[in-house]
This record gives structure tokens, C-alpha cells and sequence, in this order.
């Protein structure tokens, strides 16, 4: 975010996918660089159960930092200015495998679907439909294939997608004696470059935008090589959504 020249204090909504550390680690500190910043206004974070929980032991762990900023900075407390929302499976958030509503302001609406990232039992996608110019996008965070995500994304403008290269992963089990359940951990909780191409077909997105790769350095994939694997299943516009593009 840093790199990209976003401004943390701008930031007034935080939506974590599911619990796996490359996706959460840090969220924590995400709030405390915020707050100390110069934020002024309230945030709201969502995700599955238990981000009011963590949220509460993240201010818990840095109470020291922070009790020592705001006697010595004057800032307010950070417990007031950060409201955490579990978006439960089956109390209304996510019923039936779609949410109605996690969140909506004057620009932007934004629904959740469970998706199969196992051995989690919560994980979500996301959906952006802005208020303002009718356009849409659709993160899939970690899955594998879901019936759910497809309903969620139908006709976006864009999707972002996970996406894993099957040939690849057989040349890093090859090598690394073990890997070969790791590899069926993959198959279950990820989606390969065809799944993902037939994927954004049936949700008849416009835009593909291929994202958290796997495997993400070594073998290391070429943009070509994944759009050569992709494309046979998906006749829209397809990125290699490398960190810091923009679109
Ligand atoms: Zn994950
Ligand atoms: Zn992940």
C-alpha cells in the first residue's frame, strides 16, 4: 500500500478474505500505522469469526505503544476508532452461501460469498459494485472451484481470481521429496489456470485479473506461460495482475 502511495488515513473499510497469514499478518499492524498516521475517523473491518476477537488481542499486544502515544502524541484512543464486524456463516451474513449485505455507503455496495478454501470452514470473496459509475469487481481471495463465487460474480466488470499452474507444482513436488501432500492440499483449497478460465466463463465476467500465484517464485511463471493457460477456457480480456499494476 505504500508502494502504491496510498494514503493510511484515507482508509475507512478493511475487508480480510480469511484467516491464513499471508492474508491477515498484517492486519494489526495495518491499524496501528493508520492510527499513528493521523487518522480522525472511525474504520470498519470485516471477515469470518474471530476478527472481533483478534482485533481486541491485536490493541491488547501493542497497549504499551499505544497507551504511551496517546499521553505523549494526544491521540485518541484506537480501540474507539476501530469497529470490527464477524461476518458469521449462518446468522443472516452469509446465508445460503451468499451475503445480501456486508456493508453499504453513498459509494459502494459490497456483498460476500463462502467460498471452498478447506481446511478452513469460513472464507469469503468479495463483491464492489460502485454506487457512482455502475462498475464492478469480484475478489476471489483463496478457493478452490465454488459454485458460490460464480453466483456472486456474475457479469462483473472485472474478477480478480487466484490462480495455481498445475505443471509447475508437478516440477516443485519432483524435486522436493514430501511435497506430493502438499500438492493435494493445493488441489483442494486452490484453483488451476483452467478451472479459473471456465470459472470466469460461467460468471460471463469481462475482465480476468490472475492474482496470488502458486507457485509464486520458484518454478517461477512467466506472464505468457500463465495466459497461454488460461486462455483456451476464457474468451474476455485476461491480466497477469502483478503487484503495483494498475488497471
Ligand atoms: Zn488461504
Ligand atoms: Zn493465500
Amino acid at each position: 500500500m505504500k508502494l502504491a502511495n496510498l494514503n493510511l488515513t484515507s482508509i475507512r473499510h478493511i475487508f480480510i478474505t480469511h484467516h491464513h497469514s499471508d492474508h491477515n499478518a498484517d492486519y494489526g499492524n495495518l491499524l496501528l500505522f493508520m492510527w499513528t498516521t493521523g487518522l480522525n475517523h472511525q474504520v470498519n473491518a470485516y471477515g469470518p469469526r474471530p476478527l472481533l476477537k483478534m482485533t481486541k488481542m491485536f490493541l491488547k499486544l501493542s497497549e504499551c505503544d499505544i497507551k504511551v502515544r496517546i499521553m505523549s502524541e494526544g491521540r485518541l484512543p484506537l480501540k474507539d476508532m476501530i469497529k470490527a464486524h464477524d461476518i458469521r456463516r449462518n446468522n443472516g451474513g452469509c446465508r445460503g452461501g451468499i451475503s445480501r449485505r456486508i456493508m453499504e455507503d453513498e459509494n459502494v455496495r459490497v456483498t460476500a460469498a463462502l467460498v471452498n478454501h478447506p481446511p478452513l470452514k469460513t472464507a469469503f470473496a468479495y463483491r464492489f459494485d460502485s454506487r457512482v459509475d455502475n462498475r464492478s469487481i469480484v475478489i476471489s481471495g483463496d478457493t478452490a472451484p465454488s459454485d458460490n463465487l460464480i453466483s456472486l460474480a456474475q457479469n462483473a466488470d472485472v474478477l480478480v481470481h487466484e490462480v495455481m499452474h498445475l505443471p509447475s507444482i508437478d516440477k516443485l513436488v519432483s524435486i522436493r521429496p514430501g511435497a506430493s501432500r502438499i500438492k493435494q492440499h493445493l488441489l483442494e483449497s486452490h484453483t488451476t489456470c483452467e478451472q479459473v478460465g471456465r470459472i470466469a466463463t460461467l460468471a460471463n465476467v469481462k475482465t480476468l485479473v490472475l492474482s496470488h500465484f502458486i507457485p509464486a517464485e520458484y518454478p517461477f511463471v512467466t506472464d505468457e506461460q500463465w495466459l497461454e493457460a488460461v486462455r483456451p477456457y476464457f474468451a474476455g480480456k485476461i491480466i497477469v495482475g502483478r503487484d503495483l499494476l494498475e488497471i
